[in-house]
């Protein structure tokens, strides 16, 4: 890599300070803070159980614990470290947006959302993201910090609570948020562990999807761990002059690089990748283009999802019409790359990514991206 290459810095786990809570812990690490508050380490399996499966919201629910030892947790382990300040339902009731304000004072926001045969949650990361691509409404504001795992399985346990409320089961989780899951490694790792334990809400990892823009290193990182996830590179262009404008971080690690390491992943893994194309009318959706993308793909287990842009007034893009979103799958898919079009849900209120946090943040007066309703 030359001196000239832009770079990105592969982000630490935020050293702010943080709020440990009781999501934040394997079933071993909360026995471990049990008896260091003079509890038996026994009662972590029970808690465990009150909280993953019958998803109480406070320690004052778990019944067979004794109400000195509620009184206890809470002072030393708080059982939700962010509160649910706003939600909306959109798409007919089968898409629920959740906005959250964190301990200090951050806005996340998560998505559930319903389909006949499964119930996905899109959960966030971080607060704001640091890639920056230039379609995005979260990469607007930069990086504010990243998400404990707590933070994250909080997200997921409220949708799987949500969820069974409406008489459904939570199916699948992507890591399409908020964030960039790769450059907040060590929790994602966590949080994915902590919903994977079948002590647990037991999620199954090959139900979960990690989404990147290109963090090379941690693609290969990914490739070495144990559980048999699902990766999702958000590709958005086939070559380094179009996707360098589109994707900052393909300055550090262009297309070329970005494909060896998912041919690494698929060979290491066995697993067929899905690349995401964000559809942008005038900008990556010429014939040309598609023809570029189906010729760079072919031959190489993946899957194509165009995602056809969601209208943002912050943003100058525009979504193409529908004849065009089919033109172009239709020729990726001419050249033997499986390819769909999945259109995003809650398009027609506070649409995009971080909007409905926008909002939230413009009415309380904080900085940030500005509102568009
Ligand atoms: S699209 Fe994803 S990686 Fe890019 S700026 Fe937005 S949140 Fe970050």
């Amino acid at each position: 890599m030359s001196d000239s290459t832009p770079t990105l810095p592969i982000m630490p786990v935020s050293r702010r300070k943080r709020l440990v809570g009781f999501y934040d812990l394997s079933i071993e690490e909360l026995a471990a803070k049990l008896q260091e508050i003079g509890a038996p380490a026994f009662r972590a399996k029970q808690m465990y159980n009150w909280g993953y499966e019958h998803f109480v919201e406070s320690y004052a629910e778990m019944k067979n614990l004794p109400a000195a030892l509620q009184d206890q947790l809470e002072e030393h382990l708080p059982f939700r470290t962010m509160t649910m300040v706003d939600s909306k339902v959109t798409d007919d009731g089968d898409t629920y947006k959740l906005l959250y304000e964190t301990f200090d004072g951050q806005v996340v926001e998560t998505v559930l959302m319903l389909y006949p045969d499964r119930a996905t949650v899109c959960v966030s990361c971080q607060v704001g993201c640091a890639v920056g691509c230039a379609f995005c409404a979260t990469g607007l504001g930069g990086l504010t910090r990243s998400l404990s795992a707590g933070e994250i399985v909080q997200q997921t346990v409220d949708a799987a609570r949500q969820a069974k409320r409406l008489g459904r089961n939570l199916t699948n989780l992507v890591m399409m948020g908020m964030g960039e899951p790769l450059q907040n490694y060590a929790e994602t790792m966590k949080f994915i562990n902590i919903i994977h334990d079948p002590r647990g809400l037991n999620f199954g990892a090959r139900r979960i999807t990690v989404s990147t823009s290109g963090i090379v290193p941690r693609i290969d990182a990914l490739a070495e761990e144990p559980l048999q996830l699902n990766l999702a590179v958000s590709l958005h262009a086939p070559n380094n002059d179009l996707r360098g404008q589109l994707v900052p971080v393909n300055g550090r690690w262009p297309v070329e690089e970005l494909l060896a390491a998912c041919d690494r992943y698929i060979a290491k893994t066995g697993r067929r990748i899905s690349f995401e194309y964000a559809l942008m009318n005038g900008i990556n959706n010429s014939d040309e283009t598609a023809h570029e993308l189906g010729t760079l793909l072919r031959g190489r287990l993946c899957h194509v999802n165009v995602i056809p842009f969601n209208p943002v007034e912050v943003l100058d893009f525009e979504r193409p019409t529908v004849e065009m979103i089919d033109r172009f799958a239709a020729i990726v898919q001419s050249h033997g790359v499986p390819t769909t079009v999945r259109y995003s849900r809650g398009v027609e209120i506070d649409a995009a990514c971080g909007q409905l946090r926008a909002r939230y943040e413009a009415s309380r007066g904080k900085s940030g991206v500005q509102p568009t309703i």
